[in-house]
């Protein structure tokens, strides 16, 4: 690290749990961002000032004027724009040191296949079951760490799923596939604007402490949210013996 790499990371530097080392693993990590929007934008935004070193961005969507109120890393000015592209131009206005991919496309199977490979930790920041399930069968295919959110109305929840770690379960031990009818209701509810930040920047967390090698993960736990109240909840969770997914690797 030079004298100016120094001086911009110094706050983590001198947490002695992260040190020079731990952030030297934070801008030598590669993190997969998947989504753009409400929770990606946090996290996008939190992982760029962080210096992590290479960010992979995917969205195939474009900034919406009804996206303003909640996803703070597109502007009134980006409207129209891809969000993978205002996402990057808002991480390069904060560290132009690092370096950022974008793919305005659709994250499927073999998209995800190629950047999961490539990736040391992915944040699942989507907004349908579909590309959750994806995302979870790329990750555990290939071993890497998932950081997975998700917000809606005043509810949030954050987990990780560590493939590495025999007793971590998946996404799928906990959450089914078919929810189709769930999606379609999501889709047109409220989304309290400071919930995404929340959990957002709670991924954002556990992704930095994953690729710096610092504190205790996420993963065994789900952590949930009803920002109503402002009560957290923190749920065990096991692998599924029987887990379509992960049973068996
Ligand atoms: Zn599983």
């Amino acid at each position: 690290m030079n004298d100016h790499q120094l001086l911009r990371y110094s706050r983590h530097i001198l947490l002695e749990e992260f040190g020079i080392d731990g952030q030297a693993r934070v801008s030598a990590g590669r993190v997969l961002v998947i989504g753009a929007g409400g929770l990606g934008s946090p996290v996008a935004l939190y992982l760029a000032a962080a210096g992590v070193g290479r960010i992979v961005l995917v969205d195939d969507d474009e900034v919406d004027l009804t996206n303003l109120q909640r996803q703070v890393a597109h502007t009134h000015a980006r409207v129209g724009l891809q969000k993978v592209e205002s996402a990057a131009q808002a991480m390069r206005d904060i560290n132009p040191e690092i370096s950022i991919e974008t793919h305005a496309l659709r994250a499927d199977e073999a998209l995800l296949s190629r950047l999961v490979a490539e990736a040391d930790v992915v944040v699942d920041c989507c907004d349908n079951f579909a590309t959750r399930h994806a995302v979870n069968r790329a990750c555990v295919a290939a071993k890497t760490p998932l950081v997975s959110g998700a917000a809606i109305r005043f509810d949030g929840q954050i987990a990780v799923f560590d493939p590495r770690d025999p007793r971590s379960p998946c996404y799928h031990c906990l959450f089914g596939e078919g929810e189709a009818l769930e999606e379609t209701r999501c889709a047109v509810m409220g989304v309290f604007a400071p919930i995404v930040g929340i959990v957002g920047a709670t991924q954002a967390a556990e992704a930095l402490k994953v690729l710096g090698g610092v504190g205790e993960s996420l993963a065994g736990r789900l952590l949930l949210l009803d920002a109503l109240t402002m009560r957290w909840r923190e749920v065990r969770v096991t692998r599924d013996p029987a887990c379509p997914v992960c049973a068996g690797t």
